[in-house]
């Protein structure tokens, strides 16, 4: 179980982006440790060749100009100013003799040191680097060519410059060692603060049961990924919430409205088939059953409508479109209906056809439910009045008429589905038709409000120019 633990820590983003920080930080490091270093090198090089040429130029002047006894003098001298063990210097014959040389002493061991410089013909100086065998430093020696074949050589041992590139190095690997402990640490946490929201979000879709859709993750401004991830997620669930509650609501109406008339066409089939002997009889029955069942496919169609509607499940089939064609034509519908309650339907609109994005079909079934329910809730005599008007954020219709009113209590619910008010208890109808009018609306991005009294009501429909 501790492997199993082990492995599933190796493999969290965390881990990876810590490993990738120190990747990268270990690598830039070194990448500076590189360059210091190999500057230093160059620089301590050159500092000892510099050097060196300096001491040999001085000494062959010396030579040219004093001689050899004042030559071996200034070798023993600067050998003892700058340490025995540190320099020798010698002038060396044509036939390869010992002329001149500083202190040699510490120079012998184990065996007598022989530079045997693979020598350059010519007048020009040479450096070379040797190792000395049982000596842990380098020498570095110039050969310089002075006259008559004489050579003065110089060597000087490289002991500093090593010692001070070895202690750049430990303190370098000491430095580093810190570094990436402490980058490691920085990584690990810069990692795991930018994976919290991760976290948090996978925390609350983890406790995310079957009924605990109401849970939200917190925005805690870990930077504009995550609270996008967070934005989505929460967005995510709150559909999710209410396609359930859609789903919930939806049972329950089938489990309270459609019960009714489903029992009432049994009653009358079971009625008939019990009571009821001539073919006359099981005609009406069976007519009877047809008109209920239609009613009811056409609720069932109607509520089905409502929920895709409103989880947006549905599509819109978005044109652009003439609203005040729809009206007319709505007017045009419903004017026999009208004319047989002896109600007047006034049109007003303007004179030039106003444009809006929608849905022609469902736009016509909303203006067709209004309108409807207008001259439904009209006593005859009345009249409907339909107005188009268009201002900044839109175009708005107005439904209104002369008939009963809603009351004040029943506003706030009539566009909630199966909802009807008292006062058309004796009227036909579902009460769906404003409940799908308004879902319709909705999923165009406007609104329907409400304005009634006891001499009439008016519906207003918004609808924005430009649907989001
Ligand atoms: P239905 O008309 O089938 O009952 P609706 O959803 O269309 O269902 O309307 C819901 C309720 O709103 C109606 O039962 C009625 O009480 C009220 N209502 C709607 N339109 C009007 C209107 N123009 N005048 C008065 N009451 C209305």
């Amino acid at each position: 179980m501790f492997s199993k633990k082990r492995t599933s820590f190796l493999r969290t983003t965390t881990f990876r982006l810590t490993l990738w920080f120190l990747g990268v930080f270990s690598t830039l490091s070194l990448a500076v440790f590189m360059v210091v270093y190999v500057f230093l090198v160059s620089h301590l090089h050159d500092q000892t060749d510099t050097e060196l040429l300096d001491t040999a130029k001085e000494f062959t002047s010396l030579y040219k100009e004093r001689g050899i006894t004042a030559l071996q003098a200034e070798f023993t001298r600067e050998a003892e100013s700058r340490g025995t063990g540190r320099v020798f210097f010698e002038l060396v014959s044509s036939a390869g003799k010992l002329s001149a040389a500083s202190d040699m002493r510490l120079w012998t061991h184990p065996k007598p040191l022989s530079l045997a410089p693979p020598e350059r013909s010519g007048t020009q100086p040479s450096f070379y680097t040797i190792s000395r065998p049982g000596h842990r430093h380098k020498i570095r020696v110039i050969s310089m060519p002075v006259m008559d074949g004489n050579i003065i050589r110089i060597a000087t041992s490289l002991k500093g410059d090593e010692r001070l590139l070895e202690r750049y190095r430990e303190t370098f690997g000491t430095a580093l060692v810190i570094m990436l402990i402490c980058g490691g640490l920085m990584g690990w946490l810069l990692a795991k603060k930018a994976m919290s929201g991760v976290k948090r979000v996978t925390e609350t879709a983890t406790k995310t049961g079957r009924h605990d859709f109401g849970k939200r993750v917190t925005l805690a401004d870990e930077g504009e990924e995550i609270n996008a991830l967070v934005y989505a997620f929460n967005n995510m669930l709150e559909r999710i919430e209410s396609l359930i509650s859609e789903l919930q609501q939806i049972t329950d109406n089938i489990a309270h409205e459609l019960r009714t008339p489903v029992t009432r066409i049994r009653g009358i089939a079971e009625t008939t088939l019990k009571s009821s002997e001539n073919l006359e009889e099981f005609r009406e029955m069976a007519a009877s059953v047809i008109d209920g069942s239609d009613d009811l496919i056409e609720m069932i169609g109607t509520m089905l409508e409502i929920a895709k509607t409103d989880s947006g499940v549905i599509k819109l089939d978005v044109t652009q479109l003439d609203i005040c064609k729809i009206i007319e034509d709505a007017a045009d519908l419903f004017a026999p209906v009208a004319e047989d309650k002896r109600i007047k339907i006034f049109l007003e609109k303007p004179p030039r056809p106003l444009t809006v994005h929608g849905d022609r079909q469902r736009l016509q079934r909303v203006m067709a439910n209004l309108l409807d329910n207008a001259i439904k809730y009209t006593p005859s005599g009345g009249s409907v009045s339909l107005s188009i008007a268009e201002d900044t954020a839109g175009v708005t219709v107005r439904i209104s008429d002369t008939g009963m009113g809603i009351d004040e209590k029943d506003i706030p619910h009539v566009f909630d589905r199966f909802y009807r008010g008292d006062k058309s208890r004796s009227t036909t109808g579902t009460g769906l038709g404003l409940s799908l009018a308004l879902a319709i609306i909705r999923a165009h991005g406007g609104d329907i409000t409400i304005k009634s009294t006891n001499r009439g009501s008016a519906f207003t429909v918004s609808l924005p120019k430009e649907r989001s």
